[in-house]
C-alpha cells in the first residue's frame, strides 16, 4: 500500500462509516461487509472480490488506531490543503528543497514516525510560508533566524561584566553564486517536469492531485552547472565573531538577546536575533546570591568566644569584619557595598558565614586548658532533649 494510496482512497466511504465513528462502529461495519462480499460465498464474483479487497484494506487502516490517525492527519493535510492550493494558484512552494518520497516513506513503512510530532507540519509550514501567490523571487522581505549559542564566563568576569568575542558558525547564503546554487556566468532553468511551478498534478477521476515536483524537489528550477563553492545548494557555513558585553552581574543561566544579531534577514527582511545562554564557571572562593557575594570563613572556638577582627578577601581587595564575643558558628556577617556592582552604581553585599571548626588533634597543654575549661562551664541546654531522653530509658 502506496501513501499515494492514502491520500486517493477514502476509506470511510468504503465501509459507509462517518468519518468520526467509533472503532467499534467500524469493526462491525467491516464484518458485516466482509461476510457479504467474502469469495467463499460469492464464488466467480469478480466484483464481490474486489469489493472484499477494498473492504479489508479499508479496514487495515482504520481498524488500528494508530494508522487510522496517520490516515487522517494526512488526508486533511493533503485532501484540503497546501498542495492543491497552491498549485490552482500557480504559485510555487519556498526554496527550501526536500526529497518527497522521503517525506512519505514514514507512512508507506507504517512506522508513523514522521507523523509522531510536530516535524511534518513544521516541514510544510515552512515550505509554504512564502504563500501560495506568486513565484518565489516575488516574495516578501523574511526576517532572518534567531541564533543561540553558549557562553562560559569566568566568576569575576560575570561579576564585573567582560565583552568577548563570540564566533558563530551558522548556514548562510554563498556568496559564489548568491544562493541560487549555479556556477557564476550560468543560471538555474525552469524545471522542464513542472515548468517552474514546483508541483505537479495529477487527475484521478473528478479529482486533482499535485504533490511537490520530484524532478526539483519543488523548487521549480534545476541547476545545470553546480556552483564550485557550495556545489549547488546555495548555502554555506558561515563563520562571524561579534564582540558580545556580557553586563557586570550577569548569572549563570541568563540568557542575553542582542536584537539583529542572528541570520541576515532575506530580501531585505530584518535579521533574527541572537540569544547568548551564559554559564558562569565557579569561583574557588566565592559565591553569588544575586547580587550578594558570598563567602565561608572559618574560625576557631576561641575566636568565636573571645571576639575577633577578621581581615578576609573581597573580590579587589580585603576588608576588615568584627566577629563579636560570644558568635555561634553558622552566623552572617555583612560587608555593605561588596558584592556585584550594578551598571545603575547599586551594589550587593559581601556575606561571610562564619564556621567555626572543630581540632581533630590537640596538645596535651591544649587539651590540660580545655579540660579547665571545661570545669568552668556550665553544660550545654539540652533539658529539653533530656526529657524525651529519658521516655526511652
Ligand atoms: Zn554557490
Ligand atoms: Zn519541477
Amino acid at each position: 500500500m502506496s501513501s499515494k494510496d492514502w491520500i486517493e482512497k477514502d476509506y470511510y466511504a468504503v465501509l459507509g462509516v462517518e468519518k468520526s465513528a467509533s472503532s467499534d462502529e467500524i469493526k462491525k461495519l467491516y464484518r458485516k461487509l466482509a461476510r457479504e462480499s467474502h469469495p467463499d460465498h460469492n464464488p466467480g464474483d469478480p466484483k464481490a472480490e474486489e469489493r472484499f479487497k477494498a473492504v479489508s484494506e479499508a479496514y487495515a487502516v482504520l481498524g488500528e488506531e494508530k494508522k487510522r490517525r496517520e490516515y487522517d492527519e494526512m488526508r486533511s493535510l493533503f485532501g484540503s490543503g497546501a498542495f492543491r492550493r497552491n498549485a490552482r494558484t500557480g504559485g510555487q512552494p519556498g526554496g527550501m528543497p526536500f526529497d518527497v518520497s522521503d517525506l512519505f516513506g514514514g507512512a508507506a513503512g507504517g512506522t508513523g514516525t514522521r507523523f509522531g510530532g510536530g516535524g511534518f507540519t513544521d516541514l510544510f509550514s515552512s515550505i509554504f510560508s512564502g504563500g501560495g501567490a506568486g513565484p518565489a523571487r516575488a516574495r516578501g522581505p523574511a526576517r532572518g533566524r534567531d541564533v543561540e549559542a553558549e557562553v562560559a564566563l569566568d566568576f569575576e568576569d560575570a561579576v564585573r561584566g567582560v565583552t568577548l568575542p563570540l564566533t558563530l558558525r551558522a548556514p548562510g547564503i554563498c556568496d559564489t553564486c548568491h544562493g541560487n546554487g549555479a556556477k557564476p556566468g550560468t543560471q538555474p532553468v525552469a524545471c522542464p517536469v513542472c515548468q517552474g511551478a514546483g508541483v505537479t498534478t495529477r487527475n484521478q477521476g473528478s479529482f486533482s492531485f499535485s504533490e511537490p515536483c520530484r524532478n526539483c524537489q519543488g523548487v521549480g528550477t534545476i541547476v545545470e552547472e553546480k556552483c564550485p563553492e557550495c556545489h549547488g545548494t546555495g548555502g554555506v557555513t558561515k563563520t562571524r565573531t561579534l564582540n558580545v558585553r556580557f553586563p557586570a552581574g550577569v548569572a549563570d543561566g541568563q540568557r542575553i538577546r542582542l536584537a539583529g544579531r542572528g541570520e541576515p534577514g532575506e530580501r531585505g527582511g530584518p535579521a533574527g536575533d541572537l540569544f547568548v545562554h551564559v554559564k558562569v564557571r565557579p569561583d574557588e572562593l566565592f559565591g553569588r546570591s544575586g547580587d550578594d557575594l558570598t563567602l565561608t570563613v572559618p574560625i576557631t572556638f576561641a575566636e568565636a568566644v573571645l571576639g575577633t577582627d577578621l581581615r578576609v578577601p573581597t573580590l579587589d581587595g580585603t576588608v576588615t569584619l568584627r566577629v563579636p564575643a560570644g558568635t555561634p558558628s553558622g552566623r552572617v556577617l555583612r560587608a555593605r557595598g561588596k558584592g556585584v556592582v550594578r551598571k545603575d552604581g547599586r551594589a550587593g553585599d559581601l556575606l561571610v558565614t562564619l564556621d567555626v571548626v572543630v581540632p581533630a588533634k590537640v596538645s596535651d597543654e591544649a587539651r590540660a586548658a580545655l579540660e579547665a575549661f571545661a570545669e568552668q562551664t556550665p553544660p550545654a541546654a539540652r533539658e529539653h532533649l533530656d526529657a524525651r531522653v529519658r521516655r526511652f530509658s
